[in-house]
């Protein structure tokens, strides 16, 4: 028996809108549906094997660096290039999709804020 498909799987493949920003053959980003910033987009691995930063630099730090690379272009083209950059782990940081994915936040953030 096999896990229901997160949200993001199921952006990944294309059965629920997203509003894509880049996409590549290891990872898909896309805007945050809720921005918590001016500019808030997810960059998020295919592959679904892998709930949280952490089990990801254990298994696949060179996708882990991928996602961060991709971030900072992004941060780039979206953004002055500078940004914040955001894994929330467990549901007590505020992890709601166990599928891991940066936020990448941008565009006039507060200066010294976390929020
Ligand atoms: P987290 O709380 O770290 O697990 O982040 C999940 C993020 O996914 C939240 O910021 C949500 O606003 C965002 N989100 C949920 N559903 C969608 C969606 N359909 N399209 C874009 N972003 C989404």
């Amino acid at each position: 028996m096999t896990d229901a498909p997160t949200i993001f799987e199921r952006i990944i493949a294309r059965e629920i809108p997203a509003d894509i920003v880049f996409e590549d053959d290891r990872v898909i980003a896309f805007r945050d549906i809720a921005p918590k910033a001016p500019v808030h987009l997810l960059v998020v691995p295919k592959t679904a094997a892998y709930p949280d930063v952490a089990s990801l630099a254990d298994a696949d730090p060179a996708l882990l660096a991928h996602v961060v690379a991709v971030a900072k272009q992004l941060a780039g083209e979206h953004a002055d290039g500078d940004y914040r950059l955001v894994f929330n782990s467990g549901v007590g940081a505020g992890q709601t999709v166990f599928h891991v994915h940066a936020h990448v936040l941008g565009g006039g953030l507060t200066e010294g804020s976390l929020g």
